[in-house]
């Protein structure tokens, strides 16, 4: 039987060195070397060291697919909960879903080699040491999103939270010591902001009109699943469902939708679930956050 530590383990003597993935006992991953990984915080620190983009445009596959709809996502990558070492970016990240998360799957997959781990990093620690100048970057590249957009008669839309789970609400936009807003949906109320997040309802309760969220499930938040859909705001849930399968119609009593066909769930109807099948690690998961498709 295939478990977490199995697959950590034989991951590990697959990988060439330095990049090591190591389990620490809480299902934390370690991607890129301890001294590599303090090197590109230092030179962010010391300003040599600057991401090449903070929003990616077309480089994953499930943003791609929200272009048949016609909308443009910019996607923003950074290192999740813990793992940079410089910030929690995931305030209720459970075991299982750091071991799960999205940053495996697809270019983020560490035996692809490191550019994609190293790129996140350096956008984390740039947004934790250099906040001013990254407010000024992703104003530069959202308004450069939405000239693109334009020009190909399309909707832009913005995910900062790819993998991460920032409260972007209550963030506000400082530029050299300068409010501009109170947060970065306040600078462009007309652009549609989407995120998932694993914060309890009731903390995350007021958003800015044009930002959605959609509750994420974890082996240790089913309650607050259930608080969420009663309270209106959809789940995302991962099943063990095979890629082209079908998903179950329904999950506790609450209608599943696809949510692999888009990731737009900003388009989706209130209090629906979003059935995702396990991607990267995930489809290792022996820690309960995906769920058995039968359930
Ligand atoms: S909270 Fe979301 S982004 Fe953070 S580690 Fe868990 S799955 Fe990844």
């Amino acid at each position: 039987m295939i478990t977490l530590n199995s697959i950590v383990r034989d991951l590990a003597q697959r990988l060439p060195q330095p990049q090591t993935i190591r389990l620490n006992g809480t299902s934390d991953i370690e991607l890129l070397d301890a001294q590599l990984r303090a090197e590109v915080i230092r030179q962010v620190k010391d300003g040599t060291r600057v991401p090449g983009y903070l929003l990616g445009v077309g480089l994953d596959a499930k943003s791609v697919k929200g272009e048949q709809y016609h909308y443009v996502t910019g996607m923003q990558y950074l290192t999740p909960a813990d793992g940079s070492g410089v910030a929690n970016l995931c305030a209720y990240a459970s075991p299982g879903c750091k071991f799960a998360c999205l940053n495996t799957a697809g270019h983020g997959d560490p035996r692809m080699g490191d550019v994609v781990q190293l790129a996140r990093l350096t956008r984390t620690a740039y947004w934790q040491y250099q906040r001013s100048a990254y407010w000024t970057q992703l104003i530069k590249e959202i308004d450069a999103l939405i000239r693109k957009a334009k020009r190909k008669g399309m909707i832009p839309v913005i995910r900062l939270n790819g993998t991460s789970d920032i409260v972007w609400e209550r963030t506000r936009v400082v530029v050299d010591g300068v409010t501009l807003a109170s947060n970065i949906m306040a600078l462009y109320p007309h652009i549609q902001f989407y995120d998932y997040t694993k914060w309890p309802f009731n903390k995350r309760e007021t958003l800015p009109s044009n930002y959605h969220l959609t509750f994420s499930r974890s082996e240790d938040n089913h309650a607050e699943a259930m608080h969420n859909l009663a309270m209106g705001r959809s789940v995302a849930v991962v099943f063990n469902t095979r890629k082209g399968q079908p998903l179950p119609e329904s999950w506790n009593g609450y209608q599943v939708i696809d949510a692999d066909i888009s990731d737009l769930r900003f388009l989706d109807a209130n209090g629906v679930i979003c059935g995702l099948r396990a991607k990267g690690y995930a489809k290792h998961d022996d820690s309960g956050f995906i769920v058995e498709a039968s359930n």
